[in-house]
């Protein structure tokens, strides 16, 4: 092979392996640009690509950002249009190359070089390696729209799987926010839930909205619309409907332009399908309020937990025994969602709540008073005893290896964690049967504060 052969040769090989080995534009255009070497000392390399919606070009790799209307500009859209007008193969000026991309046969972008080619053969190979690239781009952009289909399907799945056991708006919404906001990564993801009664709307997801209008906008939206578009395109509200009224609402926020169609259908579908979680999950808690059980771990509910505080305080008074009640709340619990996703964190709900059963006597009374907070009545009992049965729990909690093998997260078979416990005990002087478990809960207060992972006692 003649050198220049076995350059084009070793170029050409090390062009297909950048095409093989780059999964960002980023990755993409810095390997181009180490492979372009061969020809010269090259400075700077960009791909720019043309944006039909706001008509102009854009760096590949930077595709959020908007070019600055300067001296480079004017140039780059020279050379567009000399490529579109034209069919320039290429342009040469000084210590810069430009080169045309393409999406099949229609022109999309260019390929921008600045350095001291040395090698002129580069330039009688140009047609060939701006095919080459222009088929890595597609391929790239075919990829990257495959990756959000399924990225759009899994988080369609996710939202319906979340009221399985599920049936809080307080926290099934916030869910809600979290999954949509790591699917739309170019916007701003808000979830407002409506007030039945005063008809005004409140943010669920995520802390604060600075954007004042947004509230307004909400204020007038109607019932039929699945899409409401203000801000000249940039602010997209997609309201939430649970039998024919609306309950709610997502809005996506665009800092630079507008929403463009595929994120607005994606965004369309999302709060069908979070309206269909919702809807069931409103049927299902009509359901449930008759019942006493708490549909994820087996415990009494809040409701439940509320009817027997009252009793229990009743026998207590009649028969002048001890009452006390243990509340207890899951250290750091948000983190377990975070790291190992939603079902694992039910997992551990159901785990410690089995836990807890095993370490009670029968006539105890384990509730699950809301979120990954449980309280104990313990009739019968004195405050001694219940902090020995506190202390136990958290022992055992603590030292339980609790299973997540089923979840197939890598390198994790199994997680630990601790609780915080309040105890209290019933004294006459209290005038509501609420105050035993608000003294709790101020116990357990206190436990978090000096450290988590321990049992501090009501005085
Ligand atoms: P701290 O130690 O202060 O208690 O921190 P924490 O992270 O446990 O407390 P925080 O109140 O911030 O978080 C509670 C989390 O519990 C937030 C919520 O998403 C989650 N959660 C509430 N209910 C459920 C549920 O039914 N299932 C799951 N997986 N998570 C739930
Ligand atoms: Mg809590
Ligand atoms: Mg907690």
């Amino acid at each position: 092979m003649k050198n220049t052969e076995k350059t084009i040769y070793n170029f050409l090989l090390n062009l297909t392996n950048v095409f093989e080995v780059s999964k960002t534009e980023t990755e993409l255009a810095q390997g181009l640009q180490e492979t372009f070497k061969t020809f010269g000392d090259i400075k700077e390399f960009k791909i720019f690509l043309f944006d039909d919606v706001l008509n102009s070009l854009k760096d590949f790799t930077k595709p959020w950002e908007t070019l600055k209307q300067d001296y480079l500009a004017n140039i780059l859209n020279s050379y567009f249009c000399s490529f579109k007008y034209n069919n320039a193969d290429f342009i040469k000026e000084k210590d810069t190359l430009a080169f045309p991309v393409f999406d099949e046969t229609r022109l999309t972008g260019l390929v921008y070089l600045k350095g001291n080619i040395k090698n002129k053969i580069l330039f009688e190979i140009l047609p060939l390696v701006s095919r080459q690239i222009s088929f890595a781009l597609q391929n790239l952009k075919n990829s990257e729209e495959m990756m959000t289909q399924q990225k759009f399907h899994k988080t369609i799945r996710n939202i319906a799987k979340i009221i399985e056991t599920q049936y809080e708006l307080n926290y099934i919404m916030p869910v809600l926010g979290e999954m949509i906001d790591s699917f739309i990564t170019e916007h701003l993801i808000y979830v407002f839930l409506k007030n039945p009664k005063k008809k005004d709307y409140k943010l669920v997801w995520p802390n604060n909205c600075s954007d004042t209008r947004i509230l307004n906008y909400l204020s007038v939206i109607n019932q039929k619309s699945t899409a409401i578009l203000e801000d000249g395109g940039k602010i997209g509200i997609f309201p939430l409907f649970c039998e024919g009224k609306i309950f709610g609402a997502i809005v996506a926020k665009s800092g630079l332009e507008k929403l463009n169609n595929k994120d607005t259908d994606y965004l369309i579908e999302i709060s069908k399908q979070a309206s269909t979680t919702v809807e069931r999950a409103c049927s299902y808690m009509k359901i449930l309020e008759h019942a006493t059980l708490d549909a994820l771990t087996g415990l009494n509910n809040r409701h439940q937990f509320h009817t027997r505080l009252h009793s229990e305080i009743a026998n207590a008074k009649r028969q002048k025994t001890s009452l006390c009640c243990i509340m207890t709340d899951i250290d750091f619990f948000k983190s377990v969602n975070d790291t190992y996703g939603h079902a694992v964190g039910d997992c551990v709900l159901k785990t410690v709540a089995k836990a807890i059963k095993k370490e009670l006597r029968e006539y105890d009374i384990p509730s699950r008073y809301g979120g990954e907070e449980f309280t104990i009545l313990l009739p019968n009992t004195s405050l001694e005893e219940a902090t020995v049965v506190a202390e136990r729990l958290r022992s055992q909690i603590e030292k339980k290896k609790i299973n997540i093998e089923d979840y197939r997260i890598e390198g994790v078979s199994s997680i630990s964690v601790t609780i915080s416990v309040g105890v209290s005990q019933y004294k006459n002087s209290m005038a509501e049967p609420d105050e035993l478990y608000r003294s709790a809960d101020g116990a357990l207060y206190e436990a978090k504060e000096s450290g988590r992972n321990r049992v501090i006692i009501a005085k």
